[in-house]
């Protein structure tokens, strides 16, 4: 399955820790092991992203295209104070001079919200709280001015009043200076209030994208519909039962030729276990891809049959019928 981003816009990409999200995101950023082999294409505004990559091209990546760690120790040298480590990205990319290098980095901190920039620069990370440290971290990575930003679960290192700062704050720049955004979560809901589109990964494969209305309207992959039943909603009683979904992802060094999903699917067929299904609504602004789709006549179908027989195909127990 593919997926497409415009300028401007942002696309989120959910799963479960392991489904793959990072990985993608590093294949992006050219950051995988040269021994890592990579299916498929990327292109950017039309260039084949890896050709870019064999012609050893050192102003591509941190400078149009650039990444948000989750962690900001990661991405932080401890002995170097924040300033020159941003100062550093620009006199590296764009041949600023040291005064000019440390200026700018001074007014990329102010842009992201940290107070007292003239103090911070000359600061230590350890000095710093995480929110302020994932902002220098934000700012290291606007300072080239990019196109396209790719969070990867820029607030899991912080608390949660802070994760809403950072969140809003990358969603105003983006708007301001017309940048693409990829962000990367495992929280649908952040998915749902701030993505224009988002890709559903499970087990290393994209298994359903569409714009965020019609994924959490018209879900079809059950993998979606089983993480949209699993969010809290406020008029909710506060002792509802939320619906888990049960088991585990399964280990990708040795993938079964089935569905994946297919062990913890509600809706799994005997056809599930035998073949991996394809793609459906290839290049329209739907794909998914499930034998017995949520929400149809199909999957309808192939849940009224289990929740009868009380198990599915693979041998998963259903005890109750569970209602939107
Ligand atoms: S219905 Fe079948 S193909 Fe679709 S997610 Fe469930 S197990 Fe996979």
């Amino acid at each position: 399955m593919t997926f497409t981003l415009e300028q401007g816009e942002m696309l989120g990409i959910v799963g479960e820790s392991g489904s793959g999200k990072s990985v993608t995101a590093k294949a992006l950023m050219n950051l995988l092991p040269r021994t890592a082999e990579i299916d498929g294409r990327v292109r950017f505004d039309g260039e084949d992203v890896r050709a870019l990559a064999a012609a050893g091209s050192r102003h591509f990546w941190g400078v149009r295209m650039t990444m948000v760690f989750q962690d900001p120790m990661t991405s932080l040298n401890p002995v170097k104070k924040c300033g020159e480590q941003i100062a550093e990205t620009l006199r590296y990319h764009l041949g600023h001079g040291r005064v000019a290098a440390m200026k700018a980095a001074t007014d990329l901190l102010e842009q992201v919200g940290v107070p007292e920039p003239g103090r911070r620069v000359n600061q230590y990370p350890h000095q710093l709280s995480g929110g302020l440290r994932q902002r220098v971290v934000i700012a290291m990575a606007l300072a080239c001015e990019p196109d396209l930003l790719i969070a990867d679960e820029p607030t899991t290192a912080v608390d949660v009043t802070v994760q809403k700062r950072i969140l809003d704050l990358l969603d105003s720049l983006r708007k301001e200076r017309g940048m693409s955004m990829i962000l990367i979560t495992h929280d649908l809901g952040v998915a749902r209030g701030r993505c224009d589109d988002v890709a559903v990964m499970y087990a290393g494969r994209i298994v359903e994208r569409s714009s965020t209305e019609t994924l959490f309207d018209r879900s079809r992959h059950p993998y979606t519909d089983a993480l949209v039943r699993s969010i809290p909603r406020i008029e909710q009683p506060s002792h509802a039962r939320l619906d888990p979904i049960p088991g585990r992802p399964p280990e990708l060094i040795d993938p079964p030729v089935q569905c994946a999903f297919a062990p913890r699917c509600r809706y799994a067929q005997a056809d599930c276990l035998e073949s991996v299904p394809p793609t459906e609504g290839v290049g329209e602004s739907h794909e998914f891809a499930c034998h017995h789709p949520a929400n149809t006549p199909r999957g309808r179908e192939a849940l009224a049959n289990n929740v009868a027989a009380g198990v599915t195909a693979a041998g998963l127990q259903i005890s109750y019928r569970k209602t939107r």
